[in-house]
């Protein structure tokens, strides 16, 4: 057994169907209440950006997630966030494996919202706007369109010439932030605005939102008109409660946890806009880690080999 993979080993093994069914699983599991999992521990760095402890376990695998984030890397050959994931054996408490978890962190949140999307969003959705241009931008495109036919991808990011470059590589339209969120069936914020960028009063009735940005006790990349139009979604009621700006300052109610509903425990809203607010939990890593990890170890079949993965 190989017991430390790299990023390109993790990427070999992971593939995107087989991670969205863990994503599924592990979801219902923390909402059936079959995970230990605390909020997560994270350490601020004198504004350098901050440091993320992230254990669980629940009787497939026990494990954490060490991230840091320094978002001044943008722009530079490191990337804004950096992990490795830990597994240790539930029956006997042994090691397993050190695996990157910069891969998995980027592509557990685009499978996460992926299942929001395809819970939530409207069957018929067509048009997707992403706001952001990096990582999750990247991942997001391909995960949701494995769940949703759009026939439009919009596109805008802070910085223009990184719009235009994500939108070629996509094939997308790059728009300004108004144009691009108006008439979109579906919107991803993926980007690291500290105020809100998103206005309540563009979305197109009926709306599903992932907003992925903003973590933590400050960001925001939704206005409160916005988070007020919409049925809230999270992964985990008491990491909203601690981590989202977003949740906290507007006072909204939380309808359920994505897991409740993957469970069949709380009904689908029907009708009106839906937001799927992600922040990232343990258990979504360490499922991720424990499908890689079984793949390495042999038993489960490596994926084929595919054409264009984003990350
Ligand atoms: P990247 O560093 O790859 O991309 C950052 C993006 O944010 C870029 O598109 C950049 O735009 C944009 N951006 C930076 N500052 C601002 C600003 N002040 N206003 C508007 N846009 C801004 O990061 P990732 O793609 O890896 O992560 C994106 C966000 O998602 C981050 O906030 C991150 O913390 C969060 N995240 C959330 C996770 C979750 O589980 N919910 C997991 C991982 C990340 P440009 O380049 O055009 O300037």
């Amino acid at each position: 057994m190989q017991r430390i993979l790299d990023q390109d080993e993790v990427a070999r093994l992971l593939s995107w169907e087989e991670l969205l069914l863990a994503m599924e699983k592990a979801l219902q599991e923390f909402s059936t209440g079959r995970v230990v999992q605390p909020v997560r521990t994270l350490l601020s760095l004198n504004g350098a950006g901050w440091f993320g402890v992230m254990p669980c376990a629940y009787r497939e695998a026990i494990g954490a997630k060490l991230v840091t984030v320094f978002p001044e890397n943008a722009g530079r050959d490191v990337p804004t966030h950096q992990a490795v994931i830990l597994l240790f054996s539930p029956d006997t408490g042994e090691p397993l494996c050190v695996m990157d978890g910069a891969l998995i962190t980027a592509r557990r949140t685009a499978a996460v919202s992926a299942l929001a999307t395809r819970e939530l969003s409207r069957p018929d959705s067509e048009v997707l706007a992403i706001l952001g241009s990096g990582v999750q931008a990247r991942t997001h495109f391909h995960a949701l369109g494995m769940v949703r036919q759009f026939k439009e991808v919009r596109v805008w990011s802070r910085t223009a010439a990184n719009a235009e470059r994500f939108a070629a590589e996509i094939r997308a339209r790059v728009m300004p932030i108004e144009k691009a969120v108006r008439d979109a069936d579906v919107v991803v914020t993926v980007t690291n605005a500290a105020q809100p960028i998103v206005d309540g009063n563009w979305l197109k009735p009926g709306v599903h939102i992932n907003a992925v940005g903003s973590v933590g006790p400050v960001a925001r990349e939704l206005d409160d008109t916005a988070l007020r139009s919409a049925v809230v979604v999270v992964e985990s009621r008491p990491a909203a409660e601690r981590e989202s700006a977003e949740i906290v300052q507007s006072g909204v109610r939380i309808y359920a946890e994505l897991g409740e509903i993957l469970a069949g425990l709380k009904p689908k809203p029907l009708g009106g806009n839906t937001l799927y607010k992600s922040l990232g939990i343990a258990v979504e890593d360490v499922a991720a880690a424990y499908l890689v990890y079984r793949k390495a170890a042999g038993s489960l079949q490596p994926p084929a080999e595919r054409g264009s993965d984003p990350a």
